[in-house]
């Protein structure tokens, strides 16, 4: 970026930030290296037409999506969720932490989202998508966007992509979206875990022929793992969840889904009626990726912050300390072990860390015994079950509206007066795929944190 010149709008004592942090604390965190996006729009290394041809490629697929996975169907082989308004969950959440906001609560419910039920399936399957067309067209298999895709489910597709394996490091979610795709495609798969990864994630993966490597190792170091397997093999191709472009124009296809789904509702987004839109984060490619496509649609009219546990807040660090993937959370004498697995990334994404730094509004962190909580509260008003790395948006207004830094950014951004015209969007980031006696046990842990 040539000029430096930010946004900041407000003081923020940085050092007391990186305190609490420290202790673990929850921190409501501002975005001081913030630039208007309009003042950024064409120097981004992701242009809008990067976007346009990822919407295109999924396009493409989608009739062979939609014959593969019948749950696609409904609409058209294109992978999309619903968005809902929780109103009663909104209102116990005004109880709980006796505050209240005015304006619509929905919830983005890529829960529910076809083939892996978690937000990864916008990233992961795009990405897989990509590498197979493209070796499609390399072998002449393809000659035109105009052809059959469907014929990637032929005998002769199948044949041809068994020659080659795709390898992913994860905490668990990306092995699944990038794993049923990978093996629908015809791809050998191979996935490495890491030691939070859950058993039945484990067993869903070699359910549908997936090699399933376990390492004792965090995020980090299973990603390593998966990348230095691939190396050693030329029919491999590695997911990076840590580096990828691919992931990341995946994620970035919901900023125009989400602004369809909006108009459907009539819910305006403009310059009076701000957007407010609070996202789990890990790694930071699909907060990252989301918010990328939701300001190239809406611009500043759009704010978006990153959700992260107490226990690791890798993001936060990074950015704070400008450090960006330098700095892990064992550096700051931070454990890294929260409930909130598909959130447990030590160490941020240095290409999302860079490319966000002067794009999204800020950042907040939430204990797990929080996450607990919104886990079984939402189960009881709303009937809605998310795992718990998916709550960690929940909480996003009472950071906005009940404490001083969220006051200090309604202020500096001339919000005061829009606040009847908000709408706020908590993304459900994963969930309906965790079974049952999983789901009970959480929803018992939450009723314990009550
Ligand atoms: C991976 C994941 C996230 C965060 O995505 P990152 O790209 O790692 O930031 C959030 N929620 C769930 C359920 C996930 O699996």
């Amino acid at each position: 970026m040539s000029a430096k010149i930010t946004d900041a709008r407000f003081e923020q004592d940085n050092e007391r930030i990186l305190g609490d942090i420290r202790d673990r604390k929850p921190v409501l965190w501002l975005n001081d290296h913030h630039i208007p996006f309009k003042n950024l729009k064409g120097q981004l290394d992701v242009s809008v037409l990067d976007i346009k041809d990822a919407e295109a490629r999924l396009k493409r697929f989608a009739p062979f999506i939609q014959t593969v996975f019948e749950d696609t169907k409904a609409l058209d082989g294109l992978i999309e969720s619903p968005i809902s308004e929780i109103s009663d969950f909104k209102s116990t959440l005004e109880d709980v932490y006796e505050f209240s906001f005015p304006g619509k609560f929905l919830l983005k419910r890529d829960d529910l989202l076809p083939i892996a039920g978690t937000i990864k399936a916008r990233g992961a399957i795009y990405e897989v998508l990509h590498h197979a067309e493209a070796l499609a067209f390399e072998e002449g298999l393809l000659n035109s966007y105009e052809d059959d895709y469907t014929q990637f489910a032929s005998p002769a597709f199948q044949d041809f992509f068994k020659q080659y394996t795709v390898v992913v490091g994860t905490t668990g979610n990306l092995g699944i979206s990038s794993g049923v795709m990978s093996a629908k495609i015809g791809f050998n798969v191979q996935v490495h875990m890491s030691h939070e990864a859950k058993q039945w994630k484990k067993d869903y993966l070699r359910s549908h022929g997936v090699q399933v490597f376990e390492h004792k190792t965090n995020f980090t170091e299973a990603v390593n793992k998966g990348r230095q397997a691939a190396e050693t093999d030329p029919y491999a191709y590695f997911i990076d969840d840590e580096h990828s472009i691919q992931l990341f124009l995946g994620y970035t296809t919901a900023g125009s889904r989400v602004k369809q789904q909006l108009i459907d509702q009539d819910i305006v987004v403009d310059e009076d009626h701000p957007l407010m839109v609070y996202l789990p984060c890990g790694v930071g490619g699909s907060p990252g990726g989301v918010t990328y496509g939701l300001k190239q649609i809406y611009g500043d009219n759009v704010h978006c912050f990153f959700a992260q546990p107490t226990h690791v807040p890798s993001m936060l660090l990074g950015l704070i300390s400008q450090k960006f993937a330098e700095i892990s959370v064992y550096d700051f004498g931070i454990d890294g072990l929260t409930v909130m697995d598909g959130l447990a990334v030590p160490r941020t994404s240095q290409i999302v860390a860079e490319l966000m730094q002067n794009i999204f509004n800020g950042g907040y962190t939430l204990t797990d015994e929080e996450a607990n909580r919104m886990l079984s509260t939402l189960k009881d008003v709303e009937d809605i079950f998310v795992e718990p790395a998916a709550t960690a948006g929940l909480v996003g207004p009472e950071r906005l509206f009940n404490t001083e830094a969220g006051r200090k950014y309604l202020e500096a951004h001339d919000l005061t007066d829009k606040i009847d015209n908000m709408t706020h969007i908590a993304w459900a980031t994963g969930g309906s795929m965790v079974p049952e006696d999983e789901q009970e046990l959480f929803y018992q842990n939450g009723l314990k944190a009550k």
